[in-house]
């Protein structure tokens, strides 16, 4: 049984969705802040494959230069595209000065097969080479990317197994296509050849564009979506974690401790009568000191403790392995660090209130009443001060 199909009208309507799918992802990339990395030279690639598929169905009627050379070109340029989107995408760079060379090669041969020597399969070989080359280069920059992501936490992103699912396997349909034309002498008799690796290579060619396209939206999506996770995570005065990221944070720990039994502790900051520094001086310098207090306890506390702001001028940090002990001198060290002020702004104290993890909390929130009753307390015996309970 031999397949039966019209390459060319294959051709036609997938280089058109692919269009439509550019256009999606060139509007995407417009109406998105921040800028999704990539889905330009994504969308640009899906578009030139647009104009490279209706090319190939003008030939025999427009002119050979248009519906080869420019056609070819197009096609190259366009995977050629995709795979510098994608590094791009996953911030990767990819090395183009040894590319050009075998970009300027593959055309050369387009060029030559085409007007010196007419021949579809020395064609073939030069295009599906480079075209293999370029989808190789592409899968390796997925592989990179599934290897640098391992072990990371949260879920597993469709997009990127999807989309690196399908570009290693059309670069091995590519390699076989482009294998066979070399090896084969009787390859290339006509487009219209109906063997089933030539079906396979044309259907991955052309609905693989629609496939691929279908793997950069996921990406984008995905990325706007992490984007928005990181908005929600984050306090936009100061920078430091929201109340929701420190909140999800102390669950963890607190899940974590009672399987392993290992203490942590958790400490809550009360800026001093910081009502009167908004009355005295006005809130946007009330929202300098918010963010230069932040700056200092970053710089006071370790890389594994957990700084967040749970609103207004309150603020909590989690001190993972951290025994009641060592919380009362930290809490000291941020006493001190709290009232050194920048030159320019106001002094503030802090108040603090910490405690420990203990077996019989049965949530986050005993832990976190704890902490707020101590502070309530070295409100009440004067301020800048730090008492547990
Ligand atoms: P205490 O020592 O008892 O904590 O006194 P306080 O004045 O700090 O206490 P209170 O909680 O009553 O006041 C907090 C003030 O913090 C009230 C509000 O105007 C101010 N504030 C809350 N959020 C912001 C903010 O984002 N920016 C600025 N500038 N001020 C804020
Ligand atoms: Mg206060
Ligand atoms: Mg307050």
């Amino acid at each position: 049984m031999t397949p039966t199909y019209d390459p060319k009208t294959l051709l036609m309507l997938a280089s058109v969705l692919t269009g439509v799918m550019g256009s999606v992802l060139l509007l995407m990339a417009r109406a998105t802040t921040p800028r999704i990395p990539g889905v330009r030279y994504w969308a640009a690639g899906s578009l030139l494959t647009t104009v490279a598929g209706v090319l190939i169905t003008l030939r025999g009627v427009a002119p050979v230069w248009l519906t080869y050379t420019v056609e070819n070109t197009a096609a190259m340029l366009a995977y050629t595209l995709f795979w510098i989107g994608s590094a791009k995408h996953f911030g990767q760079q990819p090395k183009l000065k040894g590319w050009v060379v075998l970009f300027v090669l593959a055309w050369i041969g387009q060029t030559y097969y085409t007007y010196v020597e007419d021949s579809l399969r020395g064609r073939y070989w030069s295009l599906t080479g480079y075209v293999f080359a370029a989808s190789l280069m592409h899968a390796l920059v997925f592989a990179q990317e599934i290897y640098r992501s391992r072990g990371a936490h949260g879920q597993r992103l469709l997009g990127v197994f999807f989309t690196g699912f399908w570009v290693s396997f059309s670069s091995l349909v590519f390699g076989a296509r482009w294998l066979h034309a070399i090896l084969e002498p009787q390859d290339g008799q006509s487009m219209l050849d109906s063997s089933w690796l030539q079906a396979l290579y044309l259907g991955t060619f052309s609905f693989g564009l629609v496939i691929v396209n279908i793997g950069f939206l996921l990406l984008a999506s995905e990325r706007i979506r992490r984007n928005f996770e990181d908005l929600a995570m984050t306090d936009t005065l100061t920078g430091v974690r929201s109340r929701r990221a420190v909140v999800d944070a102390a669950s963890d720990l607190f899940q974590r401790s009672k399987r392993s039994r290992e203490p942590f502790a958790v400490l809550s900051i009360d800026l001093d009568h910081f009502k009167a520094i908004n009355d005295q001086f006005g809130h946007q310098i009330g929202d300098r000191v918010l963010q230069a207090f932040c700056r200092r306890m970053e710089d006071a506390l370790r890389q594994s403790d957990v700084f967040g702001r749970l609103g207004g001028e309150e603020f909590i940090v989690l001190l993972p392995a951290t025994t009641m002990a060592q919380a009362g001198e930290l809490a000291n060290r941020l006493l001190l660090a709290a009232v050194t002020s920048e030159p320019d702004l106001p002094g503030v104290t802090v108040s603090i209130g910490y405690t420990d993890w203990r077996v019989a909390d049965a949530s986050v929130d005993d832990i976190f009443n704890r902490a707020d009753r101590a502070l309530y307390a070295a409100k009440s015996a004067g301020r800048n001060r730090a008492m547990h309970c």
